[in-house]
């Protein structure tokens, strides 16, 4: 805090990133709470109710933030504190969107002036299915159909058709499109001075995976290219921060919900016989069975790929 009467000259675009992290930190935000994950990394952890996952990386000239949450005023919370916290501009703000699902975009309206990045697929996607995901979301949360409702339009304003890479000012972000798989247009953002990956829907911790737009073979494809990624630590859409065992679980997930429907048993017993009887949403069972079916996916991809390490796994 300046003392009154000096006159604080700060260079323009300048930002201090250990002193916003700091801040960051400390700022309260609705079901959910801000986790430092390195120098100039923080994941904003949601509580289940508070829905997805979203990311800040601040640089020096730059601040990116991944995913804006499930509403309109849940979004412009994140914005207030981000342009509070850093001193940033709107217009220094870059926001990903990992991918189309109104729980990761609701809130990009309230951040008008920055840039807007996701896949090509993924800003088409919001452009078409914007109210679709309203209407979802209504009925999902009853208890913020008003908030939902009011979720402005606001796609990205830049799609990207392969990876790029984005200079922050003293740190970089790469981002990966990894679709289809969670949808047709994953992206994910790699800091690699940081070691940390924001992974979107690639990954749920903790919740049975939501299905609805999934391409079976393509998730279990991005999931072991995920695997064999340089990112030890792991933000996924939902659910706390991991390492490599988190993608090794999800994958597993997956793997089971094949042999699930192949098998054709006592779907109850077989769940709770599982290691994952104790996941968040098991109503969302039945949606992974019928995308293995109606994708014909085999029985053999519910086994691990050759060269799986078992032990590797439980390393990790
Ligand atoms: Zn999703």
């Amino acid at each position: 805090m300046a003392e009154p009467g000096v006159l604080t000259v700060v260079p323009p675009g300048r930002l201090d990133p250990d002193r916003a992290v700091a801040r960051l930190q400390d700022s309260p935000l609705t079901l959910a709470r801000t986790r430092r994950l390195g120098r100039r990394v923080l994941a904003v952890e949601s509580d289940p109710a508070g829905a997805a996952n979203t990311g800040i990386v601040v640089g020096d000239e730059r601040v990116l933030v991944f995913d804006t949450r499930v509403t309109p005023t849940l979004g412009a919370e994140l914005a207030h504190v981000v342009l509070a916290a850093t001193g940033a501009r709107p217009a220094d703000l870059i926001v990903v969107n990992s991918h189309f699902h109104g729980d990761h975009v609701f809130g990009n309206g309230a951040f008008r002036g920055a840039t807007i990045l996701a896949t090509t697929s993924t800003r088409a996607a919001e452009l078409r299915e914007w109210q679709r995901q309203v209407a979802i979301f209504e009925r999902l949360r009853p208890q913020d159909a008003a908030d939902v409702r009011n979720a402005a339009v606001a796609p990205p304003t830049i799609g990207i058709g392969g990876p790029a890479r984005i200079d922050l000012g003293g740190v970089e972000v790469e981002l990966e499109p990894f679709g289809p798989a969670h949808t047709e247009g994953d992206l994910v953002a790699h800091v690699p001075d940081e070691g940390v990956a924001f992974v979107g829907d690639l990954v749920f911790n903790g919740h049975w995976p939501s299905m609805w737009d999934a391409d079976v073979r393509g998730w279990l494809a991005a999931l072991r290219r995920l695997g064999g990624s340089a990112a030890a630590t792991l933000v996924p859409g939902h659910g706390p921060t991991g390492g490599q065992a988190m993608v090794a679980r999800m994958a597993d997930c997956l793997r089971f919900l094949v042999a699930l429907e192949h098998a054709g048993g006592d779907q109850a017993a077989e769940v709770a016989a599982s290691p994952f009887a104790d996941l968040l949403h098991p109503d969302r069972v039945d949606e992974g069975r019928l995308r293995v079916r109606e994708q014909a996916v085999p029985a053999e991809a519910s086994m691990p790929p050759a060269g799986f390490d078992h032990q590797q796994k439980e390393r990790a």
